[in-house]
């Protein structure tokens, strides 16, 4: 499939929002407590744009030299850049300087280069903890058992804002977004400030439902907002 048309974006964005809406009321949660993340991986420029057009100001991308050249092409609109991918340590110097948000942060070593390159004339870069929380057999996101003392340590640093948890379970893992919250909850029951800590990044195209009911507060929608992606094709 090919980029969408703006009028396809345009249904597309309602279609999402309006999920949302119904997975609010079902679960009874306001929808103004779920931030809709547009995940732009693979898509040009201009579908970006026209998003923008539409009202959405928050994009998440995966690759660092891909989103280096979106952030520098629409430099002239006013949106919240989130990194979603996974972090590497050498790269976290430009994530510091050119994102507002890094989702994937599952070491201490990394959230200390983020904050220490962080510009001082930047306000704090928002951070979550990426969490394996279906025990996945796969190097990304902490163990749930770390993430405890992985908070503490990160709140200490300066130039960083330490906002949440970050999953992405496997699709046939049911109870992962209930496990996160759970660990979310507990976390914030142990947190010298519960106030920041407010974000729980889960749910995609496929699961936004099933994330919300469980307590999502950012969703990150790719698929369902821009059409499927072209890999060959970036
Ligand atoms: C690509 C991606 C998404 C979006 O997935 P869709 O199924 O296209 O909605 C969300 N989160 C992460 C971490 C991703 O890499």
């Amino acid at each position: 499939m090919r980029t969408l048309s703006m009028n396809h974006f345009k249904d597309a964005r309602n279609q999402v929002l309006h999920q949302i809406q119904v997975a609010c009321e079902q679960a009874q949660r306001d929808p103004a407590t779920v931030q809709l993340l547009a995940v732009s991986k693979t898509h040009p420029d201009s579908a970006l744009r026209e998003m923008y057009q539409l009202g959405q100001r928050a994009f998440g991308e995966n690759y660092l030299q891909e989103a280096l050249d979106k952030i520098e092409a629409l430099d002239d609109l006013d949106i919240e850049w989130h990194f979603i991918g996974h972090v590497q340590r050498n790269k976290t110097k430009l994530l510091a300087e050119k994102f507002d948000w890094v989702h994937g942060v599952d070491r201490l070593i990394i959230a200390e280069r983020l904050s220490s390159q962080r510009l001082q004339t930047q306000p704090p870069l928002n951070l979550c903890i990426q969490v394996n929380i279906d025990h996945q057999d796969s190097k990304d996101g902490c163990q749930p058992e770390d993430v405890a003392q992985l908070v503490e340590e990160i709140s200490q640093l300066p130039q960083v804002r330490l906002r949440g948890i970050m999953v992405i379970p496997a699709p046939d893992q049911i109870t992962a977004f209930t496990d996160a919250k759970q660990l979310f909850e507990q976390v914030k029951s142990h947190h010298q400030q519960p106030q920041d800590w407010d974000t729980l990044s889960m749910g995609m195209s496929g699961d936004l439902q099933q994330a919300i009911a469980a307590g999502a507060s950012i969703v990150r929608i790719g698929t369902a907002l821009f059409g499927a992606r072209d890999y060959a094709k970036p």
